[in-house]
């Protein structure tokens, strides 16, 4: 019997990020863990130490690291791997696992409510706030 190779199911999602103000990048808590910090600092040719210094912060209760943000043109802050003008991720292929996986789902929330926004609005360039 002839056997077909299986070729991959597509799986569609509903968002667009390079649609999208990267409104997930301002998220204040971007978890790292030590393998994100090792893979920044190769990235940039630094040490673990000196890169978990320049790019990550502890949270208030000191048990997690988190990307550090700057302020941002758009939102409060954003990630400080952020690249303002463009929307668009500096180190996209050293990001963090956390940035990889999101959502994590067929959906967006954010995106859901911008494209609501935009047809709305009739404004396919409108930048919705929260
Ligand atoms: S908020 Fe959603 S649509 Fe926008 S960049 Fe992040 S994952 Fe993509
Ligand atoms: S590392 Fe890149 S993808 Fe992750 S939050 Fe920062 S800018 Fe966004």
């Amino acid at each position: 019997m002839k056997t077909s190779k299986p070729f991959p199911i597509p799986v569609r999602s509903y968002y667009r990020c390079d649609k999208c103000p990267a409104y997930c990048c301002t998220y204040t808590e971007i978890e790292v863990h030590k393998r994100d910090i090792a893979r920044l600092a190769r990235h940039f040719s630094l040490t673990y130490t000196q890169a978990e210094e320049r790019f990550t912060k502890p949270d208030a209760k000191g048990k997690i690291r988190m990307l550090r943000h700057r302020k941002d043109k758009i939102f409060d802050s954003a990630c400080m791997f952020l690249d303002q003008e463009k929307r668009r991720c500096t180190v996209y292929e050293s990001r963090p696992g956390v940035c990889r996986a999101y959502p994590d789902s067929r959906r967006c929330g954010y995106y859901d409510f911008l494209k609501f926004e935009r047809e709305q609005q009739g404004d396919e360039e409108l930048v919705a706030l929260t």
